[in-house]
């Protein structure tokens, strides 16, 4: 399926969300904000700063931000590094499998727009390929501006502004 497709995929299910009365939407939003479980493709050298997310020290759990092995149960897909070709192939595949509704962040300066690599033949942007509900800049971002990322999503989702 084309990032077209997947995209207006998306807005088709959106639509029918946006069907609930306000008081169950409101409800609905303020349960997923507090559960937030991403799949992750994390590369490059912004990764040792985003392992660091879910040590003692941040410890992103206790806002119930809980990594997930499967697509099936996730709402948020969150790349971290370079993103290559190939690679966003199978994310694609991935993204495809997550249920509706889904969220997609951004962290570090080579997923966003190929950082210090422009003339790079293998790396790609990745909002050239789904909607992209937050970016954290940086080159590598500091785990602080990685969990603000994170919550910045959080308040989007309970302001029903993602997607
Ligand atoms: S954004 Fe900077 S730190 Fe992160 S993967 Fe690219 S070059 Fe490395």
């Amino acid at each position: 399926m084309s990032s077209q497709e997947s995209m207006e995929k998306k807005e088709v299910k959106k639509g029918l969300l946006e069907k609930f009365p306000t008081p169950i939407k409101k409800l609905f939003n303020w349960g997923r904000s507090y559960s937030i479980w991403p799949i992750h493709f994390v590369t490059g050298c912004c990764s040792p700063e985003f392992m660091q997310l879910f040590g003692p020290r941040y410890d992103l759990e206790r806002w119930g931000v809980l990594p997930m092995m499967s697509t099936r149960q996730s709402d948020t897909i969150i790349f971290v590094g370079n993103v290559s070709r190939k690679m966003m192939k199978r994310a694609l595949r991935l993204y495809e499998q997550m249920p509706e509704p889904k969220n997609v962040v951004v962290i570090g300066a080579c997923a966003t727009s190929k950082g210090p690599f422009p003339e790079s033949y293998s790396l790609v942007r990745v909002k050239d390929y789904m909607k992209v509900d937050v970016y954290v800049a940086g080159c590598p971002p500091k785990p602080e501006a990685q969990a603000y990322g994170i919550l910045k999503l959080r308040k989007r989702i309970l302001e029903g502004e993602e997607g």
